[in-house]
């Protein structure tokens, strides 16, 4: 059988985590014929609740769960792994300025980059969760050198998947008949969900929806609706999404592995190369397929004007993010 893969999962005590950890020892992340050891870190104050993590991750006798190291130890954590999922974040809390939560979000991505660099497997993959997901890769980035560019992603495929799952909703169809819709740009409100290259069952999305209140709705509501569901999850249940964010997550690594099926292309955060005129050096949600471990940017795309200008508009908040990022660094 396979030699088992080691999977650090920060931010491991929490929502997301409780919800990944399952399903990367269940074979949802890397596959159902790759062994995994799972390396659980979180803060000193979740020490407990880490433990407890770990105990009923024992508990579920996973047939694919090699071991667990449940750790506060950044070093230990990052020893040897080759996939890196990172959740754990300073969260936004009411009265604190954006520029403060950044602050401390950049000194735990430089901190957690250097470690990586030093101790992890050198073709780690690495995608990020935590917000300011785009931003906090990059900070990422810039502070683990040696790690290759394509090898740090954060993380649209929620959105994306959110996408499908309206879009097929409305169509009256599963959502694995709809394919290549696109989330542009940043993981925030300025992203932009695009369905003018996506299909319903190999039909353009805009044929099969095309009357004017499918019309209206695509341009309308279904835009917000994707933008603002994280916020209507949190009404409903109290608690943001969790058990689907850990979904996407499991789904973004598995593509980036495994690949994407011929003529199906998927939403990733990664390290931009100019492409469709955004600019190079952020890390900007793009449709990419996926191959032999290797995401590329769908190329050759028609953009119109409208979308031309929502693309631009993501790109400057990533350009505005990175600046308040790198100021935080210099203080
Ligand atoms: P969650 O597990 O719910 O969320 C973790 C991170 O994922 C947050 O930054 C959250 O952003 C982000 N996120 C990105 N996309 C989504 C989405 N679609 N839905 C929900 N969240 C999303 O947070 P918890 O507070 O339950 O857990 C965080 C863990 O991180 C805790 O165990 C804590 O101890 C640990 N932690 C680690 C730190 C470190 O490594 N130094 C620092 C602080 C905490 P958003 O904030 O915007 O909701």
């Amino acid at each position: 059988s396979r030699k088992p893969m080691r999977v650090l999962i920060t931010g491991a005590a929490g929502q997301i985590g409780y919800a990944i950890v399952a399903m990367a020892a269940n074979g949802d992340m890397l596959g159902q014929d790759q062994p995994v050891i799972l390396h659980l870190l979180d803060i000193e104050p979740a020490k407990q609740a880490l433990q407890g993590v770990k105990m009923e991750l024992m508990d579920a006798a996973y047939p694919l769960l090699v071991d667990v190291v449940a750790t506060t130890d950044l070093q230990e954590a990052c020893a040897g792994v080759e996939v890196a999922v990172m959740v754990g974040g300073f969260p936004r809390k009411a009265g604190m300025e954006r520029k403060d939560v950044m602050a401390k979000n950049v000194s735990i991505y430089a901190q957690q980059a250097r470690a990586l660099e030093a101790h992890a497997s050198r073709d780690v993959k690495i995608l990020v969760i935590a917000n300011p997901a785009n931003t906090n890769a990059l900070m990422l980035k810039e502070h683990a050198p040696s790690i290759p560019a394509e090898n740090i992603t954060a993380l649209t495929r929620l959105d994306h998947n959110r996408a499908l799952a309206q879009i097929a909703a409305r169509a009256g169809t599963h959502v694995s008949n709809v394919r290549n819709v696109i989330i542009w740009g940043n993981h925030s409100s300025t992203q932009f969900p695009d369905v003018a290259h996506g299909t319903v069952d190999g039909r353009p999305i805009r044929e099969v929806l095309r009357g004017e209140e499918d019309a209206a709705w695509l341009d309308g509501e279904f835009v917000e609706t994707v933008q603002q569901r994280g916020a209507a999850v949190i009404k409903a249940r109290g608690l943001s999404s969790a058990m689907s964010a850990a979904s996407s997550a499991c789904d973004h690594i598995h593509d980036w592995f495994n690949g994407t099926a011929p003529g199906k292309w998927v939403s990733m955060g990664v390290y931009g190369d100019g492409s469709y005129g955004q600019p190079a050096g952020l890390i900007y949600s793009y449709p990419v397929t996926c191959q032999h471990g290797k995401w590329k940017i769908v190329q050759g795309l028609e953009i119109d004007s409208h979308c031309a200008a929502k693309l631009k508009a993501s790109a400057d908040e990533l350009l505005e993010e990175r600046e308040l990022a790198l100021a935080c660094i210099s203080e």
